[in-house]
């Protein structure tokens, strides 16, 4: 689609997907002007740390981000709230900004259960500082949601000596994303230390309590909701953008409107791999799309297109564990269990009609988990030899160019409370 090199690339948002777009053309030579909106006041930070370090005590982790070497106009605490499609105009609360391409890296926000009572979410820098000046010794927290924010906030709270409770509407922690026998086997044993309600679901949260459907009232003095999150499109109604779950985008991250790519949380993309649409909320889906999307956007009219298909991958910190997930499994793959010599934990894999559609694991090294799929084992030793014959990709879907941006960084080392 070949943007000149004089155009005006717009990227919306402000998070880790948002600021890869814009290190990704500039490194791949584009020199024309670039702006950044974002409706946070603070520079760009990673998320994960959030729920992990951050509500310990420890520091937040900046996202690298050179805005003046890389000349990026960046406007901080300046929402996008529409967008003309004909004219090529993005409305954000500030002004109105053309562009030639714009790139939508929106993120998600979290869901709320209804109710009057005080409830904390977990998103952003300012929510992790307020819940983590609440966590303390004796304090009643009551987790909405076995998630794997849950998981990692129970983790936090138990460590500053709070009563945990959490209600889960599923049969096991996770379930909605492992199943129930995974998520049983798995992760279940970590939550011995939290008073764990399953299959309760939430009617409202009222002033200093969590009233279940079946009229159950659980005190609380903290409320913490994670159960889910929703990509922010609402700005994008009426522009012509097409919007499903999120921005609907092609494997070239495309959307319906020509000029206009989405990347990272915001994005609902078409996978040849899985042959279905995924709507990921994955760090590394944010760390790896802006690569193809910068491809994408300097490509020539002659060149293919660069395909963005990675085998999902998503790791959580919770328990003093580390549990990660490679893949994407539907409801009908078979579950099998790898059990390993060394009384570790074992390992979960599900077949698929043609071979494996992902693996999860606990406490494994990142390189045995992470997606051995995209590229076998490279070099020419005996060594890398026989790793080559090990090999065992996740297969099953029909290969196709797993994209070509750089390695995304590894995530950082297991944390243990
Ligand atoms: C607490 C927490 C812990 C996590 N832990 C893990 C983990 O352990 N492993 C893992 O794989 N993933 C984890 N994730 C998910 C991962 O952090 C996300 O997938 C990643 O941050 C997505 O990046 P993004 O840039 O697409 O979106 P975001 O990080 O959400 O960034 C979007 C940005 O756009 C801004 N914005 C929103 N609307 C507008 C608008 N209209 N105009 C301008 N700006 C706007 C937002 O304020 C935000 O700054 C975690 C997420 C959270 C919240």
């Amino acid at each position: 689609m070949a943007v000149e090199s004089n155009a005006h690339l717009v990227v919306a948002g402000g998070g880790l997907a948002a600021v890869r777009v814009c290190e990704e053309v500039r490194r791949r030579g584009f020199a024309g002007p670039v702006t950044l909106v974002s409706d946070e006041r603070t520079a760009p930070y990673d998320r994960p740390p959030l729920s992990k370090a951050v509500l310990t005590g420890g520091d937040p982790v900046a996202v690298p981000f050179d805005a003046d070497a890389l000349a990026v106009d960046t406007r901080l605490g300046d929402a996008a709230v529409g967008l003309d499609a004909d004219r090529r105009t993005l409305r954000t609360t500030g002004t109105e900004i053309e562009f030639d391409a714009l790139v939508i890296a929106t993120g998600a926000r979290p869901v709320r259960v209804p109710g009057s009572g005080h409830q904390l979410t977990l998103r952003t820098l300012d929510d992790a500082r307020v819940l983590r000046t609440r966590l303390a010794a004796g304090v009643r927290v009551v987790l909405i949601g076995a998630s794997w924010i849950g998981a990692e906030v129970a983790t936090a709270a138990l460590a500053r000596g709070a009563h945990v409770t959490c209600v889960e509407a599923g049969t096991s922690p996770c379930a909605q994303a492992l199943g129930d026998e995974a998520a049983r086997r798995l992760l279940m044993p970590w939550w011995t230390h939290v008073d764990l309600r399953l299959g309760a679901m939430v009617r409202e949260v009222v002033h200093g309590n969590v009233v279940l459907s079946d009229g159950t009232e659980i005190p609380a003095d903290v409320v913490v909701t994670g159960i889910g999150a929703r990509p922010n499109v609402e700005w994008l109604v009426g522009s012509g953008v097409q919007v499903h779950r999120g921005v609907v985008v092609d494997e070239h991250l495309r959307s319906s409107v020509p000029g206009v790519l989405a990347v990272g949380d915001v994005a609902d993309r078409w996978s040849p791999r899985w042959r279905q649409r995924l709507c990921l909320g994955h760090w590394d889906e944010a760390a790896t799309a802006p690569a193809v999307a910068a491809q994408v956007l300097l490509a020539n009219d002659a060149d293919p297109l660069p395909v963005h298909d990675p085998v999902p991958y998503f790791w959580s910190d919770q328990f003093g564990h580390r549990c990660q997930y490679a893949g994407h499994h539907g409801p009908d793959d078979r579950l099998i269990w790898r059990e390993y010599d060394d009384d570790g934990p074992p390992a979960a894999t599900w077949l698929g009609p043609g071979g494996a559609t992902c693996r999860r694991a606990r406490d494994r090294s990142w390189q045995g988990v992470r997606p051995r799929a995209a590229r076998p084992p490279i070099g020419t030793g005996a060594r890398a030899r026989a790793a080559r014959r090990r090999h065992r990709p996740i297969s099953g879907h029909r290969p196709c160019h797993p994209g070509t941006g750089r390695q995304p960084d590894a995530p950082p080392p297991l944390t243990t409370p």
